[in-house]
């Protein structure tokens, strides 16, 4: 039901086109362009969700623990899904929030986690933007899991600069102390959602507050996995 929603409102959104390639679709993609999406496979860790044969947990994760406990990602980021998450993050696309939160509802399930927290933007940014893509994919990823939504859990305690415009090795310490959790999770099992993850240190960074706040167990759904080079 909620599926057929979302497909009339993107038919009226797009045309009945497919949004990458213009041919005649019933939802944002057409069959095509859909089964053409970077789906990951099974082979890549469960902790950060990169490439690791035999889904085994990889080195890094083991010589170096992140404080999230596990990563599911939809998509690689490569084509289309770059053009996908670019679109939807700087011109507006906010149509393309419901397939995306989709490709990650289709990955988990219900029983997953107790609430989804989208990872939140500064004041600053959210003024410059107008929304906050996290939390619009979040609301399509808790309509198809029945997980509750918790948007206010956390927030920016200070603006910082925007990571994919710093070197890989400073966007550790960019972030850090750049979040706090006004609302108890204690014990919870919390699922961050975000829409790329690059070196992982903004996600490691929350999880680590969520769990300074009680959260039990902290989880990454985002919907594209980049393979940084050097991390
Ligand atoms: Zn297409
Ligand atoms: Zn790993």
């Amino acid at each position: 039901m909620l599926a057929k929603l979302g497909r009339q409102s993107a038919n009226l959104l797009f045309g009945g086109s497919c949004y990458l390639c213009r041919g005649a679709a019933h939802g944002v993609l057409c069959e095509r362009c859909d089964a053409d999406l970077p789906r990951l496979g099974k082979e890549y860790c469960p902790r950060c969700a990169l490439s690791s044969p035999g889904g085994a947990v990889c080195g890094r994760c083991l010589a170096q623990p992140p404080a999230y406990d596990a990563t599911i990602a939809a998509l690689a980021y490569g084509f289309p899904a770059d053009v996908l998450v670019q679109a939807l993050k700087f011109r507006g696309e906010l149509a393309l929030a419901p397939l995306l939160g989709e490709l990650i509802g289709g990955r988990v399930s219900t029983g997953d986690a107790d609430c989804i927290v989208p990872v939140p933007l500064s004041p600053e940014r959210l003024r410059s933007r107008g929304y906050n893509q996290a939390l619009e994919i979040a609301r399509g990823v808790a309509k198809a899991t029945n997980v509750r939504l918790a948007p206010d859990a956390c927030r920016r305690s200070r603006d910082t600069a925007a990571q994919m415009d710093l070197p890989l090795q400073e966007r550790v310490k960019n972030v850090r102390g750049a979040f706090e959790c006004p609302r108890l999770v204690e014990g919870a099992t919390v699922a961050v959602l975000d829409d790329v993850m690059t070196t992982g240190a903004t996600l490691d960074e929350l999880a680590a507050t969520l769990k300074r706040a009680g959260a039990a167990r902290v989880v990454n759904w985002v919907v594209a996995r980049t393979f940084p080079l050097h991390v």
